[in-house]
């Protein structure tokens, strides 16, 4: 690894003045539960207000017995995102390197599966609150979602790599984070902290099929690495049918259905160069016989037109799949995303064989689970399809989830 430290050395080192605070009883108890966020308005007491994004916060009981102690954030209303409770302990790069190393081990079954593309760090549910770490093979990729993780971005490279063969270090911030640009001390979304510059996307594996991840400018790091067991659903659903993957991006659940025995994988986005790189990834996996003899159709269009247009050209699929972008991330928008969820599950089913199988996904944290099935079945109902043997699923074992907002991902399989 090319130790390029240049980068970081206008970046604050971690605060040796702790912010000391408490907070109302709901909140102690909150944080005793478990709970990763001290939001602004728990807190009851504060030492002193002059707290910089990173500073190390110590969190007292009513007793003034030690609580917790998190990151401090003045520029967000999460001011406090705990790192640690329970009895005092330092935070100082062995502690990084010890919570690394658990969620790392925790993924010890992963790359067995042919797989080395996968979530090393998930958040709030891996006891990191505001980072995730993606992994494409030997370049990682480090999201951070507040400007409190900067002062301790070097010792998280050092402890990821301790723990794991890195080549490269990409670091990505969260769109609110970009915008705090007096926080930021040099860094910006896309730059690499470590090893050689990124020409193009770099290839990883996913249960044996090789994809490519642009993690510089794809979404999210660079691929949907959280729909990786259900794509893997699929495959075994797949054989002799025809497909329609409707929010294909780049094509996921269409080369699972390929390598299946899919007669016809149909692969509908919005986004040209998502279905440019879904015809790469057939090319790239070709040495498979069945993903060489699917025939594999891209359809550049709006999702809800062209389902219409399909339908009206009775056009029919023995599998739909309908992976659709968040459509509520307010909760001002959740009405919406429900109306738009039985619209989509009516317009796959008027596209949909009799018998045959649809998948609904939903990543919208703001629509639980019981809200999202309940949409679904609904307009399943409505189309004269009721819903049999239904299957829901949820994260993969790289996307845990450690407390109820981090529960975002829903995906419901039916025969109608
Ligand atoms: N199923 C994919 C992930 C889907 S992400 C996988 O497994 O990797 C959502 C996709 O929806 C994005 O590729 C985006 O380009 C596409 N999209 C967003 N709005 C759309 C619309 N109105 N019609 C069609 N595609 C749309």
């Amino acid at each position: 690894m090319t130790l390029d430290a240049d980068i970081l050395t206008h970046v604050p080192a971690p605060s040796a003045r702790p912010v000391s605070l408490r907070v109302t009883p709901a909140a102690e108890r909150a944080i005793q539960q478990g709970h990763p966020w001290v939001f602004d308005q728990a807190i009851t007491d504060q030492n002193h207000d002059e707290g910089h994004p990173g500073d190390l916060a110590v969190i007292y009981r009513s007793d003034r017995r030690f609580l917790a102690l998190g990151l401090f954030d003045p520029d967000s209303n999460i001011r406090v995102r705990i790192l640690h409770r329970g009895k005092p302990v330092t935070i100082d790069q062995a502690w990084f390197d010890a919570a690394l190393l658990q969620s790392v081990r925790r993924r010890d079954s992963i790359e067995p599966t042919g797989t080395t593309g996968y979530r090393i760090v998930h958040g709030e549910n891996d006891q990191l609150p505001g980072l995730i770490v993606d992994r494409y093979d030997a370049t990682f990729v480090l999201k951070i979602y507040t400007a409190a993780w900067i002062p301790h971005l070097d010792r998280m490279l050092h402890a990821l790599g301790n723990a794991c063969r890195v080549e490269r270090i990409v670091l990505r911030l969260s769109r609110g984070l970009q915008e705090q640009t007096g926080n930021l001390h040099g860094l910006s979304d896309g730059i690499i902290l470590r090893g050689d510059p990124l020409h193009g996307p770099v290839l990883f594996k996913e249960n044996g099929l090789t994809f490519e991840a642009d993690p510089i400018r794809g979404h999210k790091t660079g691929f949907f690495l959280d729909q990786r067991d259900n794509r893997a659903r699929i495959e075994p659903l797949s054989a002799g049918k025809d497909v329609l993957n409707v929010f294909a991006y780049s094509g996921g659940f269409s080369l699972y259905a390929a390598r299946g025995g899919a007669r016809s994988v149909v692969s509908l986005d919005i986004s040209q160069p998502a279905l440019d790189a879904a015809v790469r990834h057939f090319a790239l996996n070709k040495a498979h016989p069945n993903i060489a003899a699917a025939e594999h159709e891209r359809l550049c269009a709006d999702a809800f037109d062209a389902m219409k247009e399909m339908a009206r050209d009775r056009r029919r699929f023995d599998l739909v799949i309908i992976d659709p972008p968040a459509f509520a991330t307010k909760q001002a928008h959740v009405d919406r995303a429900i109306a738009a969820y039985e619209q989509l599950t009516g317009l796959g089913l008027d596209l949909l064989e009799p018998g045959g199988k649809i998948v609904m996904a939903s990543c919208s944290s703001r629509v639980d689970d019981a809200a999202f099935f309940q949409a679904v079945q609904r307009a399943a109902r409505r189309s004269g399809r009721p819903l049999r043997d239904l299957e829901q699923t949820g994260h993969a074992v790289d996307h845990p989830i450690g407390f109820k907002e981090g529960a975002y991902l829903k995906c419901l399989f039916a025969t109608a």
